[in-house]
């Protein structure tokens, strides 16, 4: 077995200790007899995985009490039209400032369920907006942001202060870093890059803002309904579930997030250094809004990324490929991707310019 430095924006790379663990377990957990893949999901044993992941979420992000954590399907598309169906509250307006192209989907779609007002845009999907430039409507339910943006690798690092309640897609940004939860009125992201598998989405609300979904919406984009069916409404992803649970335990016995967002800006910092050190590499965005998870970057010759890909595939660092959307590369970061992994990019790299610079 060989295992690659897994560069993929997501699904992405888990930690190989998890990974591990899971084999280790897979056939019979826990003198079960069975896997978690054929346990009944109300049964005794996937309950304490359930409970025991969720205690280990909120004492990860230090969740306060009034807000619920819920374990979705959907993926972070799925909460796109929820989020409107649940926080609207009567209203029929909401903010949306659009980072880059995952916003832009967040707002069409929830055009379909409201008036969704861009009140800020940046020209190119290279910077966030100053703060004080966010045109505000007085009338909105909620305020939306994208605060990392997976394809174009703009992220916040200062968040700003909303009179309306803070809605944020963390899809490609949770658990990298801690959070102040009481800032937001609700988070979400989708399993595949930070958590674990595909299939899982964590929702994170405070419990004021539910219980008033319009009319029409279905019982199974409904907060409040799952929120009291402890996310148990239906049948859970109850794989994804346990091995996010396993990830938690992964982030505690790192340090927790505090370890995290250490090692996490770290190592963005070393990748970042190697692109703007060179005049053969680039990356567009504002320096104080670079992505610590995204780091898209291009060769000064476009010419040259085929072949970039394939040798850099070749020694074992792959899925190196930017989104087809912007083109060039781009290295996704995430939590289980080890320093030695960033080592080894910013090597080949320097010897991949050496060679064709
Ligand atoms: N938002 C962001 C920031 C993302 O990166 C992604 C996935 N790349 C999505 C939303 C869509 O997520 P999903 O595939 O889970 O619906």
């Amino acid at each position: 077995m060989s295992r690659v430095y897994n560069f993929s924006a997501g699904p992405a790379t888990l930690p190989e200790s998890v990974l591990q663990q899971v084999r280790e377990e897979l056939l019979d957990w826990r003198d079960s007899g069975m896997s978690v893949m054929e346990m009944s999901h109300r049964g005794k044993a996937f309950m304490s995985i359930a409970e025991k992941a969720e205690a280990d979420l909120r004492s990860l992000l230090k969740v306060p009490s009034n807000y619920k954590v819920l374990f979705l399907q959907g993926g972070a598309t799925g909460q796109f039209a929820a989020i409107p169906m649940n926080l609207l509250r009567g209203k029929s307006v909401a903010d949306y400032v659009v980072t880059g192209s995952w916003g832009k989907k967040a707002v069409k779609e929830a055009a379909n369920y409201c008036d969704a007002r861009v009140i800020a845009q940046p020209e190119s999907f290279t910077e966030v907006p100053a703060f004080d430039s966010w045109t505000h409507s007085e009338d909105a339910a909620y305020l939306h942001i994208t605060p990392n943006e997976t394809i174009e690798g703009v992220e916040f690092h200062q968040l700003p202060e909303a009179s309306v309640p803070l809605v944020a897609d963390l899809s490609s940004t949770f658990l990298s870093r801690p959070l102040d939860i009481d800032r937001y009125g609700l988070i979400y992201a989708g399993a595949q890059k930070n958590i674990g598998p595909a299939g899982l989405t964590i929702v994170i609300v405070r419990e004021d803002l539910l219980g008033q979904a319009v009319p029409a919406t279905p019982t199974i984009l409904d907060y409040a309904k799952i929120a009291e069916a402890d996310s148990m409404l239906n049948t859970p992803p109850c794989f994804a579930w346990y091995v996010a649970g396993l990830v938690f335990e992964w982030l505690q016995a790192q340090g927790g997030l505090d370890a995290m967002a250490e090692i996490n800006r770290r190592k963005a910092e070393k990748l970042y250094a190697a692109i703007d050190g060179s005049d053969f590499y680039a990356n567009p965005v504002r320096p104080q809004d670079r992505s610590w998870m995204n780091v898209p970057f291009t060769l000064a010759d476009a010419a040259l990324d085929a072949e970039f890909l394939k040798q850099s595939e070749a020694a074992g660092l792959s899925t190196l490929k930017g989104h087809r959307s912007v083109g060039g590369m781009r290295a996704s970061i995430y939590n289980a991707m080890p320093e030695a992994g960033i080592d080894a990019l910013v090597s080949f790299m320097a010897d991949f310019e050496q060679r064709n610079g």
